[in-house]
C-alpha cells in the first residue's frame, strides 16, 4: 500500500489516501499535546505503542460485533484503515469521576460512579471542544437520533469490553474518548484511536496514573507509563 496525498494532519497523528479508494494510511507519530495544544511535547515511542495497543484493543471490539475501522497494521507505526466521514462528536465514556468531571461537578478525582455516564462533545478545536447534549446533536444535524442511539449502544459495550480486557492486567479504566464515522453507505464504524492519549489508565493496587495525565500534570515517568501498559497488556 502506498501514502498518497494528506488527508487530515492532527495533533498526533496525519492520514493519507492509501491507493485504494475506499482506504487510509494512519500514521502515528511521537508529538504530544494537551489543553487544545497549549502544552507541546515529545513521548518517545508514543506513536508506535499507540499505534499497536489501539489496534489490539480495536481488534477484541471487532470480535464483539462492533464495526471498526481496522483493517491491517502495515508497520510499527501506520495502520491502513476504512475511509470514512468523521462524526464531529468527541464521545467520553467516564466509570470513575476525573478530569474535566471533576471540575465541572466539584467531586473529588476517584469518585466511583454507580454506572457509566456517557458525554457528547462538539469536536471543534476552535470552541474547545464544548458538551452537547442530544437535542443540541439533532437538532444541529450532527446526527440523527437512531444514529446517537447506536453510538451510545457501541460506546457502552466498548466499556464492557476493555474494563474486562484491562482488569486481567490489573488496570481501572477510569475513562475514555472515542469517536465514531460513517461509510458512504452511512454505516457506522468506531474509528480513531484507543491507547494512553485517550483513555485514563489506572494501576488497580496503587492507583499510579498510567496514561496522558503524566504528561499533562508534569507527573514524571511518562515514557515509562506508556511502555508498562503495552507490556501488561501485549506481551503476556
Ligand atoms: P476530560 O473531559 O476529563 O478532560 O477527558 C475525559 C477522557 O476523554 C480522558 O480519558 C481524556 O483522555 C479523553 N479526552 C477528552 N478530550 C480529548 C481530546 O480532545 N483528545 C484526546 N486524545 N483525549 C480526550
Amino acid at each position: 500500500m502506498e501514502k498518497l496525498q494528506l488527508l487530515y494532519q492532527g495533533k498526533a497523528k496525519k492520514v493519507y489516501q492509501s491507493d485504494d479508494e475506499s482506504l487510509c494510511i494512519v500514521d502515528y507519530s511521537d508529538a504530544a499535546t494537551a489543553f487544545n495544544g497549549v502544552k507541546k511535547g515529545t513521548i518517545e515511542n508514543k506513536g508506535a505503542i499507540n499505534n499497536q495497543l489501539s489496534n489490539y484493543f480495536m481488534k477484541i471490539i471487532e470480535a464483539k460485533g462492533i464495526p471498526t475501522h481496522l483493517v491491517q497494521e502495515i508497520s510499527e507505526r501506520e495502520t491502513l484503515v476504512r475511509k470514512l466521514k468523521i462524526i464531529p462528536l468527541e464521545v467520553i465514556v467516564r466509570n470513575i469521576v476525573a478530569g474535566s468531571l471533576s471540575k465541572r461537578i466539584g467531586i473529588e478525582e476517584g469518585f466511583e460512579l454507580k454506572n457509566p455516564v456517557v458525554e457528547f462533545c462538539y469536536k471543534e478545536d476552535s470552541l474547545n471542544d464544548p458538551m452537547l447534549n442530544i437535542s443540541h446533536i439533532t437538532t444541529l444535524e450532527i446526527a440523527t437520533k437512531e444514529e446517537i442511539d447506536l453510538i451510545t449502544e457501541y460506546s457502552l459495550k466498548i466499556n464492557e469490553i476493555l474494563k474486562e480486557e484491562l482488569i486481567k492486567n490489573n488496570i481501572i479504566l477510569v475513562d475514555y474518548k472515542l469517536e465514531f464515522g460513517k461509510d458512504k453507505d452511512g454505516k457506522i464504524y468506531l474509528a480513531d484511536e484507543i491507547s494512553p492519549d485517550t483513555c485514563r489508565f489506572w494501576d488497580k493496587d496503587t492507583r499510579k496514573k498510567l496514561d496522558k495525565d503524566r504528561f499533562r500534570r508534569d507527573l514524571g515517568q511518562v515514557e515509562d507509563a506508556y511502555i508498562e501498559v503495552k507490556s501488561r497488556i501485549m506481551n503476556k
